[in-house]
């Protein structure tokens, strides 16, 4: 009997070991190059951005939400003078099922997996961290003890307001700064919604600078 047992045994933790070695792997990318992303601007881009954006197919997000909120998001960022030049949309399958929320300990393993890019947006279904933030940026400032996270972007399945909340979360990371203005109409403005949409010229040169200094705004060479 202890022996079928302990064969039973054997037979349960070598299926958990298959399911959890479930690879995880590039499921398809889909890009949208600089004809695909407006701009909009009156004047010329002195600065380009390129993003690299994750999503697993699992999740209730689909492609189409993201890179529509990507198109939507490049008017903001425009008002800066910086363009959306690229946005490229990975999807991810397998790995173990807690990859697909935001928690800092397993999101600095999953980028020392996907070396990505930066910066990197990542659409998640959750976030398990505390306090429960609908999206997250890292920037330098505050990823010292976690330097994986710099240059990462986290939009939780509860999102409202995407594109709003997308440029929100890009402005952060690309000013490196958390400030919220109390200044209705502000995209920095601490509520993300569709009227709060504007960036002040001083938050656009700290954008511009801090972005570039961080190598994730190229300057637009004439
Ligand atoms: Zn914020």
């Amino acid at each position: 009997m202890a022996r079928c047992l302990a064969a039973v045994l054997i037979a349960v933790s070598l299926a958990a070991h298959a399911e959890s070695a479930a690879q995880l792997r590039l499921a398809g990318t889909l890009t949208l190059g600089e004809g695909d992303l407006p701009y909009g601007a009156g004047m010329p881009a002195s600065h380009r951005l390129a993003l690299v954006l994750f999503a697993f197919r699992d999740t209730a997000w689909k492609p189409s939400r993201i890179l529509e909120a990507a198109r939507a998001a490049a008017p903001l960022l425009a008002q800066c003078g910086v363009r959306l030049a690229r946005a490229e949309l990975r999807e991810l399958e397998g790995g173990e099922p807690e990859l697909r929320d935001l928690f800092t300990p397993v999101a600095r393993q999953l980028l020392r997996r996907l070396q990505p890019a930066k910066p990197a947006v990542f659409f998640v279904r959750d976030t398990r961290n505390r306090p429960a933030f609908e999206g997250e940026a890292f920037g330098r400032g505050n990823t010292r003890t976690r330097p994986e996270l710099a240059g990462t972007v986290w939009l939780t399945e509860k999102s409202r307001d995407l594109p709003v909340a997308l440029a929100h979360e890009l402005a952060h990371l690309l000013m490196d700064s958390g400030e919220h203005p109390d200044e209705p109409g502000n995209l920095m403005y601490e509520d993300t919604a569709p009227g709060n949409t504007r960036l002040s010229p001083q938050q656009c040169e700290q954008m511009r600078e801090n972005g570039t200094a961080n190598g994730w705004l190229q300057p637009v060479r004439e």
